[in-house]
């Protein structure tokens, strides 16, 4: 689904182990807001994003770039092991137990890093939502890293 993203959106950080070479490393997504009122919600399986974003992304995530998922069998915005290169599947990373950016419980969301994102123009991206109940609690007690803003 190919929507516009209001802000702040946010850059979320997390840490996750290589499933093929075992070692910790960064993984991120972008969060936002579906409408007013809504909770915060991670996007995955992100297959567009916004120029002005990915300009970002590019300097300060360079291992999230898009890359060729043989599990479901086309390209998405992905992960990649800073030390293998493996894609780190975002299946994994959103919807296991274990992933990342599908906390259980509050101490989940505890370690995750949130960085605010301000444009004053509406940044577009194609993704799926999240069903996660209580990811939204990242705003609380996650950690608020400087915010970024978009100059157009
Ligand atoms: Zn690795």
């Amino acid at each position: 689904m190919k929507f516009a993203v209001s802000h702040p959106f946010y850059i979320v950080n997390g840490i996750s182990i290589c499933y093929k070479c075992s070692a910790k490393i960064p993984v991120i997504t972008i969060a936002g807001f579906n409408s007013i009122g809504s909770d915060l919600t991670f996007y995955n399986n992100l297959t567009f994003i916004d120029e002005r974003l990915v300009r970002i992304l590019t300097v300060k995530f360079p291992f999230y770039r898009i890359g060729f998922s043989k599990f479901i069998q086309k390209e998405y915005w992905a992960n990649h092991c800073i030390y293998c290169d493996a894609l780190q599947g975002d299946f994994f990373l959103h919807y296991e137990v274990d992933g990342t950016f599908n906390p259980q419980d509050l101490n989940n969301c505890k370690e995750l890093i949130l960085t605010p994102v301000y444009c004053d123009v509406s940044i577009s991206i194609e993704a799926e939502f999240s069903q996660n109940k209580i990811c939204g609690a990242t705003l609380d007690v996650g950690l608020m890293e400087n915010e970024i803003i978009i100059k157009t």
